[in-house]
């Protein structure tokens, strides 16, 4: 898999064995089993090609009980490929709020969360101090953030679409943890997975509005910039739209919740920039996304 990198540094490690993945180098030193997935269900690295049109979730189906058994034997063996299974795995349904919930052991199984108690839908991120609990997100575009704490043994990920990340998503589940787990900021690590560069996410004036009005104007216009509209003769003329880094607005979400800079991998992978490799709802609207999985588990 050729992925352009935004830039040099070293993010990720590829993983080709079984269905493809990326994880964390960050995360992988202590020994927490953690994934982001790719299009593709098979790839042979001799040869340069694989199989693509993994499945992974139900989401923006037209049939969800036709998909639902292919996708969840697809993370059932993805969950086995991080030494879990889908019986350990707590998903949500994603409807780009900023609600986390604290996983319950009855919360745990592949059902799909429409079927469960109201507490468990409008949610787009997870907590749980539970040993071995795996939690999963998914996203086309919008970045998962993966929190852990190797002191208090306790994990996070949210689903960080530009709502979720205007609800400061990730300080939510940072709250959660520091309140029912006891967690300390300064004992976690976190990471801002694959999804859409700031080039290619352009945004109309009304998210502008709403970050300047929820965040500040000076913090809205950290993160997002009107990039100029460009003639046929390649001129700068006046206009043009709002970018916004959902990168750079998580990453403030992270250090102002306390996690220390260092403790933050920030990914260099732009999921339209690399709409050949991975699923990008701007590039292909279809209904296909990307899991980000964490499992609760840390090297003795
Ligand atoms: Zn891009």
């Amino acid at each position: 898999m050729k992925i352009r990198f935004d830039n040099n540094k070293k993010i990720f490690t590829q993983h080709t064995e079984g269905i493809p993945y990326l994880s964390f180098d960050m995360l992988d030193a202590f020994g927490v089993p953690n994934l982001f997935t790719t299009r593709y269900e098979s790839f042979d690295s001799e040869s340069g090609t694989g199989a693509t049109g993994l499945r992974l979730c139900v989401m923006n189906t037209e049939d969800p009980e036709e998909a639902s058994p292919l996708v969840i034997a697809n993370r059932d063996r993805l969950a086995r490929q991080l030494g879990s299974s889908i019986e350990c795995e707590c998903i949500t349904d994603q409807k780009h709020t900023n609600y986390v919930h604290v996983v319950r052991p009855e919360d745990l199984g592949p059902e799909w969360p429409a079927e469960k108690p109201l507490h468990r839908q409008y949610v787009d991120g997870m907590v749980t101090d539970i040993p071995d609990v795996l939690l999963t997100v998914f996203g086309g575009d919008c970045p998962s953030v993966y929190i852990a704490d190797p002191v208090k043994k306790a994990i996070g990920l949210v689903h960080a679409g530009w709502r979720g990340t205007l609800g400061r998503i990730p300080a939510v589940a940072i709250a959660h943890m520091t309140v029912r787990f006891g967690c300390d900021p300064k004992d976690m690590y976190a990471a801002i997975g694959p999804g859409i560069c700031r080039d290619c996410y352009e945004m109309g004036d009304e998210v502008y509005a709403a970050f300047a009005e929820q965040w500040s104007s000076a913090d809205a216009e950290m993160i997002l910039s009107r990039y100029p509209d460009v003639d046929s003769s390649g001129r700068e003329i006046p206009g043009g739209k709002y970018h916004l880094d959902l990168r750079e607005a998580n990453k403030m979400t992270l250090l102002r919740a306390g996690i220390p800079e260092d403790h933050i991998a920030v990914s260099n992978v732009c999921t339209k920039c690399n709409s050949d490799i991975f699923y990008s709802y701007r590039s292909h609207r279809m209904e296909n996304e990307q899991a980000a999985m964490l499992v609760n588990r840390f090297k003795k």
